[in-house]
């Protein structure tokens, strides 16, 4: 077996999310440590602000954030 000593890339908690915003109904993509607030792509509507580390959702952000699984 190999081992696997590298010392690496500090993994990040981080993913891709999708929402829809409640305004539009439009369902979007975004990275949870987004450095820029989110923004509906369609109607521009601010769904989650960035706070330096983990995004935080606004109230036009859906309830329902899934998580985008990615390789
Ligand atoms: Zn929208």
């Amino acid at each position: 077996m190999v081992k696997k000593e590298r010392i690496g890339i500090p993994r990040p908690s981080s993913q891709f999310l999708s929402g829809t915003c409640v305004k539009c109904g439009t369902e979007n993509v975004f990275y949870s440590n987004s450095t820029e607030p989110v923004k509906c792509k369609q109607c521009g509507e601010i769904l989650a602000h960035n706070t330096g580390g983990k995004i935080e959702y606004t109230d036009s952000l859906a309830a329902e954030v899934k998580r985008l699984d990615y390789t």
